[in-house]
């Protein structure tokens, strides 16, 4: 395996790749947007439900491009290796991978260790090499679990909704969908954005329970609760509902950054590991190489080798073979 300026590399495989590879085919570990880049003759690799994902989100850009699917848990052959996509709790489709070449190695990409309200945490898969995603690699970053946040949540909708109305905010492919189910664990069905509504479809499609939820057209009245992607959300927007309305609005967004903006209150709901949950994934690994991306991956790199790890971060490095590290 190689560590390329453009991500990993193995045989004529490029995993999510930000800029385009010299390498025929390209892996994708999800569907958010900073690791989809439909780059011109390339032939792309996924889980059917990421493969649908990107279809809907990108429909427009999809034309006389080629999308294989790899279901999770079944061995996919390459030339000179084979690998196996298993789930890693971040969203719909989202994969860790395993890469059997001269050695095993993982890539976690994106994962979250908790469970949440509709996905399973990643199970940790044991490597020679792993590729951690420490995007919250620092102590200050410590995710509650879901006993402790779901009831949080559910009560504070349930008061608000009763009085007004409750705008919930969280990123349309990934935290919508939970704040969806959420709603409904609440006792309302949320009136959605239509980037929403439509990867809300896709969740359902895959048997994901999201509960109910209806698309936001001229209906605001007669719902409670209001579910909207953060890039859409302002100030404005409360005070024209409220003059509009005239309800009382109550706002929430879900992120694991401390960042609460115009919102009334922030729930650190993440759908990535948080500090601890990176340190017992490393552990159950238990790679010979760590090697951290994303983030804190210098500090993290640090703490790893603390620990007993032999652990770098992957930055800032040009074209080189694992075995060089
Ligand atoms: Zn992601
Ligand atoms: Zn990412």
């Amino acid at each position: 395996m190689l560590i390329s300026d453009n991500g990993l590399v193995c045989g004529e495989v490029c995993v999510d790749p930000h800029k385009k590879p010299s390498q025929e085919k390209v892996l994708f570990t999800h569907a958010h947007s900073d690791h989809v880049k439909l780059h011109k003759d390339k032939i792309f690799f996924a889980t059917p439900q990421t493969n649908e994902l990107i279809k809907t989100r990108y429909a427009s850009k999809i034309k006389d491009k080629i999308f294989n699917d790899i279901s999770f848990n079944k061995k996919q052959k390459f030339d000179n290796f084979s690998l196996e996509l298993a789930e890693n709790g971040h969203i719909l489709g989202s994969s860790q991978v395993k890469i059997v070449a001269d050695k095993d190695y993982v890539i976690t990409s994106d994962f979250r260790l908790k469970d949440s309200l509709i996905f399973k945490g990643a199970k940790p898969i044991k490597s020679d090499v792993l590729v951690l995603e420490t995007t919250f690699g620092s102590p200050e970053y410590s995710f509650p679990s879901n006993e402790e946040i779901l009831p949080e949540m559910i009560s504070w909708i349930e008061k608000n909704a009763k009085s007004g109305l409750v705008l919930l905010s969280g990123y349309s492919l990934g935290k919508a969908q939970e704040l969806t189910a959420i709603a409904n664990a609440a006792g309302f069905t949320p009136l959605v954005h239509d980037s929403i509504y439509e990867l809300n479809n896709v969740y359902k499609k895959f048997g994901v329970k999201v509960g109910k939820y209806e698309k936001l057209n001229h209906n605001l009245k007669d719902f409670n609760v209001l579910i909207m992607p953060p890039q859409l959300v302002d100030r404005h927007l409360f005070s024209t509902i409220e003059h509009f309305d005239k309800r009382r609005v109550a706002s929430a967004v879900a992120t694991g950054w401390p960042y609460k903006g115009y919102f009334d209150k922030i729930f650190p709901l993440s759908n990535h590991a948080d500090y601890n949950d990176l340190i017992a994934y490393a552990q159950a690994s238990d790679p010979k190489l760590i090697l951290t991306d994303h983030g804190f991956c210098e500090e993290f790199a640090r703490k790893l080798n603390r620990l007993g790890f032999n652990a770098k971060p992957l930055k800032q490095h040009k074209q080189r073979r694992i075995g060089e590290y």
